[in-house]
């Protein structure tokens, strides 16, 4: 029996589990779910249990939601933490698991379903309705929001109005295009040159941008036969606010971060682009677990250069910034085996 906790990780790291419910199209093979709350009470809402193949595998977190928590319940867990994004926090909340397994629907809930909105809509929602309310206080806040994604180390922007696929295809066959280098200043700012950066001043400004995200991630999905499970998506929400009778300043910086599907493909059947999607994405998410390792451990070297994904977030996940990573698991007994691996993955065993 393993017992892995990663309750060790102290500091501004929290690990959060959530199990999706089995879905109303899968009834039929009836092959039942492998996962459930641990048996011993003080692991309730903190543990989970996996059985596969008679063996019982335990695991704790910070927090774990079972498929009857709803995007409310997720959101109440985590509005302290966007909130601290306006007191000048830089904060990354990402969604890791396998495909299928809930990143989309914690992040952006379900389309069309107001009431399964995901953390990206609540948070911008309540980010803004704050904002308004501290007005009285004398803070006034400016807000700019940039979505890119990373696909095979490489970034794309997604709210560039034109072309943006077409770069993609040129910047993948090394012709020009444009480059996106990522850079950061001494006031701990990133500046990814030739991104676009929106000036926003409502929460149905950036619904709107998120809509034309989601379109050129799926031009892009047809024309470069990509599909977004595959790349990493990041959404940043910069926040300068100033006080005009105190002058107090603040900078904080949200970012959400819908991460490809960390599902292993089978060794054989990649080949060529697959086999090269599957390097950057394997090599990007275990750097990801290095970095964040690296700072739960307090280690002098954190491995920030090894990914684009991690490089671009540096100044987001060191120092005083809080992380938040969600592990979603699907339930099915089909899943085990990966839903093991995400498992141990936030728990960093293997
Ligand atoms: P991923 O982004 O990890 O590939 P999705 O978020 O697209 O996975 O989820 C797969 C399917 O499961 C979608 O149809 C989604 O609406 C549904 N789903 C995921 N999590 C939940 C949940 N907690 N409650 C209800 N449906 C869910
Ligand atoms: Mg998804």
């Amino acid at each position: 029996k393993l017992h892995n906790t990663i309750l060790e990780l102290k500091g501004n790291i929290r690990v959060f589990c959530r199990v999706r419910p089995l879905l109303p199209d899968y009834g039929s093979s009836g092959e039942g779910k492998v996962i459930s709350y641990p048996t011993s009470m003080e692991a309730l809402g903190r543990g989970i249990d996996l059985v596969q193949s008679g063996q019982k595998h335990s695991f704790t977190f910070d927090k774990v939601f079972m498929a009857e928590a709803s995007q409310e319940d997720v959101f109440e867990e985590i509005s302290q933490l966007v909130q601290s994004a306006l007191d000048g926090y830089k904060v990354c909340i990402f969604a890791y698991g396998q495909t299928g397994s809930g990143k989309t629907y914690t992040m952006m809930g379900k389309p069309g379903q107001p009431e399964q909105k995901g953390l990206i809509p609540r948070s911008l929602q309540q980010i803004f309705q704050t904002r308004q309310s501290l007005l009285s206080q004398g803070w006034k806040y400016e807000m700019q929001v940039s979505m890119l994604e990373i696909y095979n180390e490489t970034i794309r922007d997604l709210l560039s109005t034109n072309r943006s696929s077409l770069d993609l295809l040129r910047s993948e066959n090394g012709i020009g295009g444009k480059q996106y280098t990522i850079k950061h200043d001494a006031n701990g700012n990133t500046h990814v040159s030739d991104l676009t950066i929106v000036d926003v001043r409502s929460a149905r400004e950036v619904s709107y941008l998120l809509e034309r995200a989601a379109q050129s991630r799926s031009v892009g999905k047809t024309q470069m036969n990509e599909q977004s499970s595959r790349s990493h998506f990041v959404f940043t929400l910069r926040i300068s606010g100033v006080n005009e009778s105190t002058e107090q300043q603040v900078q904080g910086v949200l970012n959400l971060i819908d991460l490809a599907g960390s599902e292993r493909l089978s060794k054989s059947g990649s080949t060529g682009d697959r086999l090269k999607e599957t390097q950057s994405i394997n090599k990007s998410l275990s750097s990801l677990s290095d970095v964040i390792f690296a700072l739960a451990k307090k280690e002098d070297h954190v491995p920030f250069r090894n990914s684009k994904l991690t490089y671009l977030l540096q100044p987001c996940l060191g120092g005083d910034s809080k992380t938040l990573m969600f592990v979603n698991i699907s339930p099915e007994l089909s899943s085990a085996g990966e839903s093991l691996c995400s498992l141990r993955f936030a728990s960093r065993v293997n």
